[in-house]
């Protein structure tokens, strides 16, 4: 199958061949067509497949001919977080740079007055979280009655963040004869009666999982005590051929504390956490794409999609509470078939949490010593994670001495070949492919437990109340998960406000 198939135009073909892809990926080929016929699609796919361009072509396609009034978008998209959005909106760029579009990113954080003069001037393609969007249209600043195509991309993760009562609401607000596309990476129940609700003689697309992240990624655990990660941590950036990385930590605050410190010790480092203005992320973010800032230490909101090209290493400062973070952040390298590498700290008391990221990934990670450090051991997972390590009293010690890295890597291939050891290692042992069974029943959980647990501690801020008595809106900036069944705002229920589904 080629591009020249699926019914584009040779302007859009063009923009294509000078991002160098040379075949539709398979949600691609599938989709393309299906939306250039008018067909609502419910697409089964994850970040990484090549979703965005599946839609985005297709609409490019069609809104080609058309124009937009002021305020009165043509079409809508739907994002979990700000960085995805970002992401479709540069998609648009890229892939609509022959095709006279406009488009405008509605997002919280970014200046109201900017994106209200883009939206008076008309624009073709709304790219917005739900909350922004809300906000705006309450205003009177935009009117939803010619919106014809609507995508509601990553609609698990919408339910997991508990913005499933603002898409329906938005929902409520367009044109009922409108094409709409619906994209989630899994199918739970309550997708499922979403899209219900949303699509109309929807085509039903689902794609296997990209080539997962650790099937390309080289995995490690090095158990430390928690004082000691700083060190650890130096340690392993200095040993490692580190191009960039991404540093994870399971805390805001804990995202600064340690950006400090590595900047005090002399490493190029950049932070990202939900708690910065909006500008402050996006500008850190493009400037540790652009290859300005060698480390980015970062929260969980860095965690999904995001497509950072060729991000060499990913490092768990903190071993993540919930273990499909785990799979998510190690997600971010070892992309498009080139070979990662994940590291994780982990503190003596982190024994459950480990055990559940094995359980999950099918396997058992190995673990490494660091140089010039004393390794610790993992306890069984009865003790409660403890701040500081002070709790650890009575903790286990260490059993066995633990390999160092290289000492890994050369059980498996000798010293001359230790770049090809690193993938041979890969293939050989340490390639832990996340069965889209396991995945699924990962998100069930997450579901019955109404999406809370899921949020991470950055991410269980209580959600402020408006003097209204209303929920104050702040996208994705860490809310706790009111998921859609689970508890229903009272606005919702009023009279006429109620979001009708078709
Ligand atoms: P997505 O799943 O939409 O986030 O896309 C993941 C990555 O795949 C992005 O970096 C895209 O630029 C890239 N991509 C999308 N479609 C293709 C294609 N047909 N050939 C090569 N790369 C692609």
């Amino acid at each position: 199958m080629t591009f020249e198939e699926l019914g584009l135009s040779p302007t859009i073909l063009q923009a294509i061949a000078d991002l160098g892809y040379q075949q539709p990926t398979p949600i691609q080929a599938q989709a393309i067509p299906v939306v250039l016929m008018g067909r609502d699609v419910l697409g089964c796919a994850q970040t990484g497949t090549g979703k965005t361009a599946g839609f985005t072509l297709p609409m490019i396609e069609i809104l080609s001919s058309g124009r937009a009034k002021a305020r009165m978008p043509r079409s809508l998209i739907l994002e979990p977080t700000r960085e995805l959005a970002t992401q479709v909106a540069d998609s648009f760029e890229k892939y609509g740079k022959n095709a006279n579009l406009s488009y405008a990113l509605l997002i919280g954080g970014e200046s109201f007055v900017d994106q209200e003069k883009k939206l008076d001037r008309g624009v073709d393609v709304l790219i917005a979280t739900p909350g922004r969007l809300i906000d705006l249209f309450e205003r009177g600043k935009i009117l939803m009655n010619d919106v014809k195509i609507l995508v509601i991309d990553e609609a698990d993760r919408m339910l997991d963040m508990g913005f499933i009562p603002d898409v329906e609401r938005i929902v409520g607000m367009l044109p009922k004869l409108r094409q709409t596309l619906f994209f989630s990476a899994t199918m739970a129940p309550e997708i499922r009666r979403l899209a219900d609700a949303f699509l109309m003689n929807p085509k039903e697309i689902s794609v296997s999982p990209p080539a997962t992240a650790a099937t390309t990624v080289v995995q490690a655990i090095a158990v430390v005590e928690t004082e000691q990660k700083r060190e650890a941590l130096r340690r392993l950036i200095r040993s490692e051929n580190v191009t960039n990385a991404l540093i994870f930590c399971n805390r805001k605050r804990d995202v600064e504390i340690l950006f400090k410190s590595l900047t005090k010790h002399g490493f190029d480092a950049v932070r990202l956490h939900g708690d910065m203005s909006q500008p402050a992320r996006t500008e850190t973010l493009e400037k540790f794409k652009r290859g300005e800032a060698r480390l980015m230490v970062c929260s969980d909101v860095a965690a999904r999609g995001l497509d950072i090209k060729g991000l060499s290493h990913v490092f768990n400062f903190d071993v993540p509470m919930h273990a499909e973070d785990y799979v998510h952040r190690i997600g971010r390298t070892g992309r498009a078939g080139r070979e990662g590498h994940a590291f994780t700290l982990a503190a003596p008391s982190d024994g459950k949490y480990v055990a559940a990221i094995e359980k999950l990934v099918g396997g058992a990670i190995p673990r490494i010593a660091i140089e010039g450090l004393e390794g610790a051991a993992l306890s069984s997972g009865r003790e409660a994670r403890g701040r500081g390590g002070r709790h650890e009293r009575g903790r286990p010690k260490q059993e066995k001495r633990q390999p160092k890295v290289d000492e890994v890597i050369d059980a498996v291939v000798p010293h001359p070949e230790r770049e090809v050891g690193r993938h041979a290692m890969l293939e050989a042992s340490v390639a832990l492919p996340l069965p889209a069974e396991k995945e699924s029943h990962l998100n069930r959980h997450q579901r019955r437990s109404g999406g809370r647990d899921h949020q991470d501690a950055e991410q269980q801020a209580p959600r402020p109340q408006r003097r209204d008595g209303r929920v104050h809106r702040n996208d994705d900036a860490g809310l706790p998960g009111l998921a859609f069944g689970d508890h229903t705002p009272a606005f919702l229920l009023r009279r006429g406000r109620t979001s009708e589904a078709r």
